[in-house]
């Protein structure tokens, strides 16, 4: 209880990208002259921890001119009988919590007005009287050109309301402006303030500290990211050597966690800030999903298809961005090496994964999961490649630091990847191929269709 003193509640609205400009569009092309639109969102609660509720939308309507009595700068009626559909379908058949958005004239941040406070707690006590389940009101107001905004929530009686931390972005975290930064970070400055400041704050999951986790976790911390949640049950062996940075005998005869090998890389460049947790467990184990569903990020770096699977269910569940890493080596029958490295990155919110993808054999998936018995048999079989894959230094750093990149893209703004993205290089054609993600939306997926 003292607890909950101490750390208020926070509650979050993370709209995915693609998602917030549907909605946005929808917005902007429902206005007829310059008077206020407004739209709806339709989300599901998720108690990420005591103190942090976050809130996903499952559907939103924007309300086209014949929906409305009347529309005008000054107020907006909707037509009741529309009204009254939105509140059977979404409040009280999929009991969902209601979150409205308008506009105001004018560029400045908008407040919102008397009359705002007024129909907006007479809303929220008309939800609490009139379902069972006790529909929350959140409410936003923008901008005309929605640059600026400010969200709320409101209580059962409708008597008052408190902030609601609001992302259209990749990540939800929103950025506090207060600590300078580091002097580590003066070579990077040319990305800006704000770049920096996000990654730090960032909490990234990472599933896999092998051979691309370590050296992706050794190249992100260095980036600026100092918090993490580290997944992998395997201890470090000699024949990681290879390709561990850093990684050293006295850790091989010590049997070091491969997730205590990869806090003490991070904790390498951050002495007395950020937070490690490292978990020597397999990630379908159900007691670390609250940790990941607390992460900004997840990013799998494993060689097996079963866990990259669970991760994306995950990373679905959860709404979370997903960046899946991988490499791979292959013999001719001349004796030439192939080699590719793979990053995939699925949108956020849905329209296709890594399964729908295909970067996921399912039936692999399946062979693995099942009892090491039938493992051992699939293998004997030739049904999965053995656990030994070729794998080098170089090509694993090469997917690492693309794959840091990418986040650095995603973070820094410059790399659209609303749709998703999957590259492929290959070496040594020293090719890269990108696929097309349009060929990719596949709304019949029995992973990230839309279902709840
Ligand atoms: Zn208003
Ligand atoms: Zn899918």
């Amino acid at each position: 209880m003292l607890n909950h003193f101490l750390k208020p509640q926070k509650i979050f609205l993370h709209i995915p990208p693609a998602i917030w400009s549907q909605f946005q569009q929808a917005l902007l092309e429902s206005r007829q002259n310059n008077e206020e639109v407004i739209g709806f969102l339709f989300c599901k609660r998720h108690e990420v921890s005591s103190h942090q509720i976050r809130y996903e939308p499952k559907v939103w309507i924007v309300p086209t001119a014949d929906c409305y009595e009347y529309q005008s700068v000054t107020g907006l009626v909707l037509k009741q009988q529309f009204h009254l559909h939105l509140l059977q379908t979404y409040i009280h058949q999929e009991k969902l919590d209601i979150v409205h958005i308008h506009t105001h004239p004018g560029q400045e941040i908008p407040f919102f007005s008397s009359i705002d406070d007024h129909h907006e707690s007479e809303y929220a006590r008309f939800l609490t009287t009139n379902f069972k389940t006790k529909p929350r009101l959140i409410s936003g107001v923008f901008d005309q050109s929605f640059q600026n905004f400010k969200f709320r929530i409101w209580d059962k009686q409708g008597r008052s309301s408190s902030p609601v931390d609001f992302s259209s972005s990749w990540f939800e975290n929103s950025i506090t402006l207060f600590d300078k930064t580091k002097p580590m970070f003066t070579r990077q400055q040319v990305f800006g303030e704000t770049f920096q400041k996000q990654l730090n704050q960032l909490t990234v999951t990472l599933i896999g500290c092998g051979g691309i986790g370590a050296i992706f976790a050794e190249i992100l911390s260095r980036l600026g990211v100092k918090n993490w949640i580290l997944i992998d049950p395997d201890r470090l062996e000699d024949v990681n050597l290879n390709r561990m940075p850093g990684a050293t005998w006295e850790m091989v005869d010590e049997q070091m966690l491969k997730v205590e090998y990869v806090k003490h890389l991070i904790k390498k460049v951050y002495r007395n800030d950020g937070q490690v947790k490292a978990i020597p467990s397999v990630i379908e184990n159900q007691l670390i999903q609250p940790e990941i569903a607390t992460s900004d990020l997840i990013v799998v770096a494993t060689d097996n298809h079963y866990s990259r699977q669970i991760a994306q269910e995950l990373a679905i569940k959860f709404r979370r961005p997903l960046v899946c890493l991988g490499t791979h080596i292959d013999m001719k029958p001349n004796g030439m090496p192939r080699m590719y490295c793979r990053m995939t990155v699925p949108p956020l919110g849905g329209s296709w994964c890594l399964m729908c993808g295909n970067m996921i054999n399912l039936q692999q998936a399946a062979l693995e999961s099942a009892a090491p018995e039938i493992g051992h048999l699939a293998q004997q079989r030739g049904y999965i490649a053995g656990v030994n894959d070729p794998a080098v230094f170089w090509l694993n750093s090469l997917c690492a630091s693309t794959g840091v990149g990418v986040i650095q893209g995603i973070v820094g703004g410059f790399l659209k990847i609303d749709s998703g993205l999957d590259w492929i290089y290959e070496f040594p054609e020293c090719k890269w191929h990108k696929t097309d993600t349009s060929y990719l939306v596949n709304s019949d997926c029995y992973f990230c269709g839309s279902k709840d």
